[in-house]
């Protein structure tokens, strides 16, 4: 029989969340939703593979119905839900190191799930849909295993109301129009945690940000992902039609931006990049992987709204192609993603980042210092803090060591990781190797790994 230890959560900022019995390799996930009633009909068929003998497993899944569970590599005896989760068990043990397949049916009314970070996950808007599924809001709308380190492919088939366009992660393979429905394919086939996951839907123009000239739908797929070699990164926007010009406008520089990211960080990670500009007014705007989503009110050509825009296009570096491993680690994402607005202020021959810098660090001494941003705790996460103290930290680092071998840093690690999970010991122990003579944890450890301010 099964027992509860099958189950073991792998992150104690989600304890509720993941599991390390078993490991999903793809997603192939079906949608139909119908806007007017926020119905989703959902099919997730998913390979696995089993990280000890099963005789049932647990993927999380919340708010929705489960229909069916079936599989063609296993003899599935029962399915039960419980708590947020959906437990499948098994006619015959998995043995360990299989591979298995489950085809599930679900259905219901997404909804956003409320925990202490708010509401995270599936969210109607005015007039479409919006998932924001940092950091536990994937099961909303889909059977997973839910942590960043759990990183999979995964090909979405969303069908639904004509006249709306539905975006998702990866490149658009396919758009099939019948009279009132269309039906969306997409494909990610670089590896991405569930988190980054994402639908969006809208009645979204695509407008490119670079050279019209580049293919706009249907990009040439190419067998090792990335893109052909010299080619400029395709960029979009995804605009209510009202908004193309404001979107044009405002998003007028994002091709020296990204231009100005791959000098630093190194190629972009994926074949295109896309913002969706939501067709409401968003408290912040969010990163998912291939693609960003920010608000009406974000389009705006002053540096509040331009900071965030480069802060989104940062993550597909740090967070999406180099994913932390465990939440404590998210400075790991914002430290660097907060840094790259200063970057890009730099590079547009704005403030530089010397002088965010200063005035940030002037700004975090006024506040109080009891935060340890590489292990700050579940509820604070997201504490401004994180972004900005570990924004000085990778700037006292640049400070020590030089422009040269700061950005070659930062080059190797894109290079070496991309596509992988990555911790802070990884990080410090890559920083003592890459720069020799540079002791880390001395110069990086006080940032990280106390309370109190260091000096600049
Ligand atoms: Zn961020």
């Amino acid at each position: 029989m099964g027992s509860s230890s099958e189950g073991s959560a792998p992150d104690p900022y989600t304890p509720g969340n993941g599991s390390t019995a078993y490991r999903v390799k793809h997603y192939d996930l079906t949608l139909d939703y119908k806007l007017a009633s926020n119905r989703l009909s959902g099919r997730a068929v998913l390979t696995m593979a089993a990280h000890r003998e099963l005789h049932q497993l647990e993927l999380d899944l919340s708010g929705l119905r489960t229909t069916k569970v079936t599989s063609d590599t296993v003899r599935v005896r029962s399915f039960k839900e419980r708590a947020g989760k959906l437990v499948v068990a098994f006619r015959d043990p998995v043995p360990d190191d299989a591979e298995l397949r489950l085809d599930i049916r679900y259905e219901g009314n997404p909804a956003p799930i409320s925990g202490i970070w708010g509401d995270v996950g599936w969210e109607e808007l005015t007039d479409g849909v919006l998932v924001a599924g940092q950091p536990t809001g994937a099961p909303s709308w889909f059977p997973c295993n839910d942590h960043p380190s759990g990183k999979a492919s995964y090909r979405f088939t969303v069908t639904t109301d004509a006249g709306y366009r539905a975006v998702c992660n990866g490149v658009l393979v396919s758009r099939i129009a019948k009279s009132s429905r269309t039906t969306w394919v997409y494909e990610q086939s670089e590896p991405m945690p569930t988190y980054l996951a994402t639908v969006q839907i809208g009645r979204y123009d695509l407008v490119a940000l670079n050279d019209p000239a580049q293919p706009a739908v249907h990009l040439p797929r190419h067998a090792g992902g990335g893109r052909e070699r010299g080619r400029p990164v395709p960029q979009y926007a995804a605009v209510p039609a009202a908004l193309a010009h404001a979107a044009k406008a405002s998003l007028g520089r994002h091709h020296e931006m990204m231009t100005a990211f791959e000098e630093c960080f190194g190629p972009y990670p994926f074949p295109q990049y896309l913002l969706v500009v939501a067709d409401d007014e968003l408290e912040i705007p969010l990163e998912a992987q291939t693609l960003s989503i920010i608000g009406r009110n974000h389009l705006d050509e002053g540096w509040e709204a331009q900071r965030l825009i480069a802060h989104e296009l940062a993550h597909q570096w740090f967070g999406n192609a180099v994913t932390t491993a465990r939440w404590q680690d998210i400075w790991l994402h914002e430290g660097f993603a907060c840094y790259a607005e200063w970057l890009w202020s730099e590079a547009s021959g704005a403030t530089t980042a010397e002088a965010h810098a200063r005035s940030t660090h002037q700004r975090l001494a006024g506040e109080p210092q009891d935060l340890v941003i590489g292990d700050p705790g579940a509820a604070d996460m997201f504490d401004d803090r994180v972004y900005k103290r570990g924004a000085l930290a990778l700037h006292a680092l640049r400070t020590a060591v030089g422009d040269d071998a700061f950005f070659g840093l930062l080059r190797s690690w894109t290079a070496e990781h991309r596509f992988g999970s990555v911790t802070t010991p990884d990080f410090l122990a890559f920083v003592t190797r890459t720069l020799p003579g540079t002791d880390a944890e001395a110069l990086l450890g006080p940032w990280l790994h106390t309370g109190a301010l260091p000096a600049p």
